[in-house]
């Protein structure tokens, strides 16, 4: 019987701790996060609740900012954009931008609340592969920092709407340097198969620089590349790193004047204990940094203003997801009994371990248990056998229903992913700090679900 997956009954509240900085376990055996008992939490939002640990969100965000000014201080600088589509409210938005970063909006949704929380739209830029003219209007329209530009058909269509705002867009063209990464390794390919970009292995990416070129309203601000998330190595970035570098260095030779270039997201982060311990973004950034002083010295190129797009290593540990225990059954298999621990949420606050089989732990956060531990199961209230919180982890034996369970981490593409499966209305966000809960998105009611149904 496996019980390897135990969540520290203590935080350990590093940067690369399961728990966010500001949770602590009360003598009692319950947990706080920022001073408040999760009962406390329980009591007034209710539960399912995503639990906002504010000042370690923040510290992430000027932790990254910080180590990113400092290896590119003797270089061109550097920005960091936080990626909207994590997770993204107008408070965060703005406590993100007060940190220093600019925010990636993906949609004009996601564009409308950073401006709405008060990020002015030079702060802002806008992604995706399928960009409607709405979106690309708006985005002109705010004079956006930039638009990265996803394909040849998107470079015409930007510059045809800029034309009609008698404007010059400022873009980043999104290529492709073949490298993937993710978890431990990463790939190199000649050949993608998949949606994003413009590739430089086959060559695409030199007709779109010369398109870019010749095109009025254009200016060819930046490249781009992302290369996967959940990246806990710095190879990957690297090898990626030298591609993009090089293809500035062919687009100068163009006549382009490339300011800019951006390395993209997907910093790992560790979901359980289990996980081996991410690189700092330190650690990252210096890698970078390495790569392009490298590039600099051997070309003699102007050094170019280097950006960054974190979005799960901000936000994921700074989220914890409260349930409270309903069933609780015993399923007996060919090696022992599984505890299936049945929580008031599931699949609908997070898909990802639907989706990715992604791995989570989770801890008995209302009381101390002196019971053995046994191998359980968390699953949700969804009609759905894949409807997994939790796959496999070791928590007390006399969990019962009325117990607070909290599953750490779910920061990232947890509310961003949610949805209304069952008819279940989605979770609210309280941002905690200080002792003081405030609601950041509140919860969705039957009567939300009910106004969208015109009958
Ligand atoms: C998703 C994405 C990010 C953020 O990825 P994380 O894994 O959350 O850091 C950044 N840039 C682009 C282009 C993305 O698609």
């Amino acid at each position: 019987m496996n019980l390897e997956n135990v969540a520290a009954p203590r935080p350990d509240n590093s940067w690369s701790g399961i728990w966010s900085q500001q949770v602590e376990v009360l003598p009692q055996g319950e947990y706080a996060v920022a001073k408040i008992p999760v009962s406390d939490l329980a009591a007034r939002f209710d539960t399912p609740l995503y639990i906002l640990d504010i000042a370690d969100a923040r510290a992430r965000a000027r932790r990254w900012k910080k180590a990113l000014d400092n290896v590119f201080a003797d270089l061109a600088g550097g920005d960091v954009y936080y990626a909207g589509k994590a997770f993204l409210s107008k408070a965060f938005a703005r406590w993100m931008w007060e940190d220093g970063l600019y925010i990636d909006a993906t949609s004009a949704g996601e564009l409308q609340i950073a401006l709405a929380g008060g990020v002015p739209g030079e702060r802002c830029a806008l992604h995706g592969n399928n960009k409607s003219r709405a979106e690309i209007t708006a985005a002109l329209e705010n004079n956006l920092a930039h638009i990265v530009v996803d394909s040849i058909a998107e470079l015409e269509l930007v510059n045809e709407l800029a034309a009609a705002q008698k404007k010059i867009a400022p873009i980043y063209l999104r290529l492709t340097s073949g490298v993937h990464a993710g978890g431990h390794e990463f790939i190199a390919t000649a050949h993608e198969d998949q949606k994003f970009g413009i590739s430089i292995p086959s060559g695409a990416s030199h007709l779109a620089i010369k398109r870019a070129l010749e095109l009025p309203y254009i200016r060819l601000q930046g490249l781009h590349s992302h290369i996967g998330s959940q990246i806990l190595q710095l190879d990957g970035f690297r090898a990626a790193a030298r591609i993009l570098l090089a293809e500035r260095a062919w687009a100068m030779a163009q006549g382009a004047e490339i300011s800019e270039i951006d390395f993209g997201g997907g910093y790992g982060v560790r979901y359980t204990e289990l996980d081996s311990i991410p690189p700092t973004p330190e650690e990252f950034t210096c890698a970078l940094a390495a790569e392009v002083g490298a590039h600099i010295a051997e070309t003699g190129l102007p050094a170019p203003r280097v950006s960054i797009e974190p979005g799960r290593s901000i936000i994921a540990p700074a989220v914890c997801t409260l349930y409270t225990v309903g069933t609780v059954k015993e399923v007996e298999l060919a090696d022992g009994i599984r505890r299936y621990i049945s929580v008031d949420g599931g699949m609908s606050d997070n898909i990802r371990p639907a989706l990715y089989a992604a791995d989570y732990t989770a801890a008995l956060v209302s009381r101390t248990s002196l019971a053995p531990l046994e191998r359980a199961r968390v699953v949700g209230k969804h009609c759905e056998s894949g409807d997994i919180v939790v796959h496999d982890v070791a928590l007390p034996a006399d969990i019962k229903a009325g117990d607070l369970l909290a599953v750490p981490v779910t920061g990232a593409y947890g509310r961003a992913m949610a949805s209304n499966y069952n008819m279940i209305p989605r979770p609210g966000v309280v941002g905690v700090r200080d002792g003081k809960a405030e609601m950041l998105i509140r919860r969705e009611t039957v009567a939300d679900l009910l106004a969208l149904d015109l009958g």
